[in-house]
């Protein structure tokens, strides 16, 4: 079920990884104030068009963009469009690439100007419960340890973290076996092989937990309007330790 992945193949998803890490470039670029969702969705096709890939998130099951684009208390899954964006707002972008079959997945949470302390510190919090997760993805090392390293960075920041959606594999598909939940106990779960591609994503809120899906059928907000944020990398586990294939 969970397939490793040869070093080729971890080669060409590198170079897919390395087109997702420019096309966040290009989203942190364009994210001003002023600015709408829609013109990052482009500048990200662009990325896409110029480097001859495709996109994963394009039609997928239905969804009209190449990239997700959520702002303050959407958490995941926002459509880009016509909102436009305002100093204070914080905005995620989640998107990907395929090269010659292969996949990479990989969101950045952006400040727009000048943001409160709060949200600069939640974008900080994901950011630090990405790396600590990064962290654990050594051969012998288990989901477990991820899920729990990331929890223990949020709750640590007196945030809380998404139960309903989790990382995931990547590979010939975006979304493989297994799960990566953002949360577990030490030593519990799949043991982690040399080859193993994970996308890890922890999706940490402010306020209390619980999201709904709006009647778009996609965007994805916290229960209360409380601010979200969300970071994802692709992760391979190497006899060397960890390698981040969405890093620029
Ligand atoms: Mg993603
Ligand atoms: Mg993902």
């Amino acid at each position: 079920m969970v397939t490793r992945k040869s070093s080729n193949q971890i080669a060409i998803m590198r170079r897919a990884g390395r087109v997702v890490a420019e096309m966040h470039a290009e989203a942190r670029r364009v994210a001003v104030v002023g600015a709408t969702t829609g013109a990052i969705d482009r500048a990200c096709r662009a990325v896409l068009d110029r480097r001859g890939a495709r996109s994963n998130f394009l039609g997928y099951h239905g969804f009209p963009a190449v990239a997700c684009v959520s702002v303050n208390d959407v958490v995941v899954h926002g459509i880009p469009g016509d909102r436009v964006l305002a100093e204070g707002d914080i905005v995620s972008v989640d998107c990907g690439a395929i090269i010659e079959g292969w996949h990479a997945d990989a969101a950045i949470t952006v400040a727009v100007g000048a943001v409160d302390d709060e949200s600069r510190r939640l974008i900080a919090t994901a950011e630090a419960a990405l790396a600590a997760s990064i962290e654990q993805c050594v051969e012998g090392g288990t989901l477990g340890d991820l899920g729990a390293a990331s929890m223990a960075v949020v709750r640590a920041a007196g945030f809380d973290y998404l139960r309903e959606y989790t990382g995931h594999g990547i590979g010939t598909e975006m979304h493989e076996p297994p799960e990566v939940p953002n949360y577990g106990k030490p030593g519990k779960g799949l043991r982690l092989k040399a080859g193993h591609v994970l996308a890890i994503e922890p999706m940490v809120t402010a306020g209390r937990p619980g999201v709904r899906t709006l009647d778009d059928g996609w965007t994805v907000v916290t229960l209360d309007g409380s601010r979200a944020a969300h970071c994802e990398h692709t992760v391979a586990i190497t006899d060397r330790g960890p390698e981040i294939l969405t890093r620029p």
